[in-house]
């Protein structure tokens, strides 16, 4: 970890706005003496962005939605825009989670298209991409992964200019299962997403990308993927929800940095 990190926290369909507010509240004064070293972002549901980004406004913690529609307005029911997610106070949008991908049918198109117009609209997307198990038994996860990381960047001019890109791998198979990836694996998938980063892009923006571990993190496996040289940072789901383990992630990384 050589970047100012980020500890981003999805927390799914969890929380109502009450509980997601409080929580917000909590975590204020509980970052307060930590410096501004790591990048925290929460990812509560459409329903709590707008009150948590409120309680959030001025301090260094970042709101982030869980994902996002590619056009701006019209007759789209259900759907929500990057302007609205602007609007209620978001800095970040998750595009092509694997739950997006595997519950909902999204497509490496789709994600492509709310990515594209995140960046249009001055939103931060942090791309997941990552293998399921069957792809990682037939030996197809790099591939898989180069796919997913094309489809996004191959058409990139919005790229060839001054971009912050993250990634966030996270290998399906480890999403919620307990069963995490050792940190030798994610570094090395990290490091290939970086290559390939570099491969569609350029060097200086493969160096500058911020890279992202995801699947089953806990306070107790935060640090072993701190310490890799191409992790960035963490998505963390399930133990977000939890104060004093989300907390406690945020400390190891702080840790590191100094
Ligand atoms: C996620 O939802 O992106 C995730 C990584 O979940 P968990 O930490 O629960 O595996």
């Amino acid at each position: 970890m050589s970047r100012r990190p980020i500890i981003a926290g999805n927390w799914k369909m969890h929380k109502t706005i009450t509980e997601a507010v409080d929580f917000a509240r909590n975590l204020k004064p509980a970052l307060a003496g930590m410096g501004d070293g790591v990048e925290v972002v929460i990812c509560p549901a459409f329903t709590a962005l707008a009150g948590v980004a409120e309680v959030l406004k001025d301090t260094g913690i970042a709101v982030g939605a869980q994902d996002v529609y590619w056009e701006e307005s019209g007759a789209f029911t259900g759907e929500v825009s990057p302007g609205m997610l602007k609007d209620a106070g978001c800095r970040y949008v998750i595009a092509g989670h694997s739950e997006r991908r595997q519950l909902f049918g999204e497509t490496d198109e789709m994600t492509s298209e709310k990515f594209h117009h995140c960046v249009k609209c001055g939103l931060l997307p942090v791309l997941c991409v990552g293998e399921t198990d069957i792809e990682r038994n037939s030996g197809m996860a790099e591939a898989v992964i180069k796919r997913q990381i094309e489809a996004v960047f191959g058409t990139l001019e919005l790229y060839r200019a001054d971009r912050l890109i993250i990634i966030a791998y996270e290998p399906v198979w480890a999403i919620g299962t307990g069963k995490n990836a050792t940190s030798s694996d994610a570094q090395k998938a990290c490091a290939s997403i970086r290559e390939e980063i570099e491969r569609t892009t350029d060097t200086r923006t493969a160096k500058e990308a911020l890279v992202l571990y995801g699947g089953s993190v806990k306070s107790t496996n935060a640090k072993d993927y701190l310490s890799q040289s191409d992790i960035d940072g963490l998505l963390v789901g399930g133990a977000s929800l939890d104060p004093e383990e989300f907390l406690s992630i945020i400390r190891e990384a702080a840790k590191l940095i100094g």
